[in-house]
């Protein structure tokens, strides 16, 4: 298993309910460790290039809309195989179809308003780290 680093974040949905510390306790629970972290409020601009991939998507500016909509709180999950293991306990997109246990089944309430956030690939985390971190703002374990 290699050791990877992913991005979470928690969605306006998630800020609003309240649930970082559980969302975070759950995610250190697995064995994950938080090496870097900020809250934002996105702009549409930021949000419109996060999701770019989804741009031309029936979805995209109900995407956009929803997460500029209040704040969200953006970590880097460093672990082994830390970018699934993420996606694992996020369960899937759309809560009806997520495993019981899992955030977006207990938390979610829709496919839109689904809580949290997960890198899906090595490529997209390495992305998503550089589009909200700088190198000086991430904070290896040293013990
Ligand atoms: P994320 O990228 O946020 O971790 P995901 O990888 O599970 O979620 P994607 O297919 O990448 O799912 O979709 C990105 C986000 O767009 C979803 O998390 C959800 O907020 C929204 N979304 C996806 N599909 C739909 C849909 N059919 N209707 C409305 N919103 C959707
Ligand atoms: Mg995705």
């Amino acid at each position: 298993m290699a050791r990877e680093r992913t991005i979470s974040i928690i969605k306006p949905d998630g800020v609003e309910k309240n649930i970082i510390g559980e969302i975070y306790r759950r995610l250190e629970a697995a064995g994950l460790e938080i090496v870097a972290a900020r809250m934002l409020h996105l702009t549409g601009e930021q949000a419109g290039k996060f999701y770019a991939v989804h741009r031309e998507r029936p979805f995209y500016s109900d995407l956009v809309s929803y997460m500029t909509s209040g704040p969200v709180m953006v970590q880097i999950l460093e672990g082994d195989d830390a970018i699934d293991k993420n996606r694992q306990i996020m369960g899937a997109t759309d809560p009806a179809k997520a495993d019981p246990g899992t955030i977006r089944a207990d938390f979610a309430s829709s496919i839109e308003e689904n809580v949290v956030h997960g890198s899906d690939g090595p490529e997209t985390a390495r992305q998503e780290i550089a589009f909200f971190f700088s190198d000086d703002q991430i904070c290896p374990r040293t013990r």
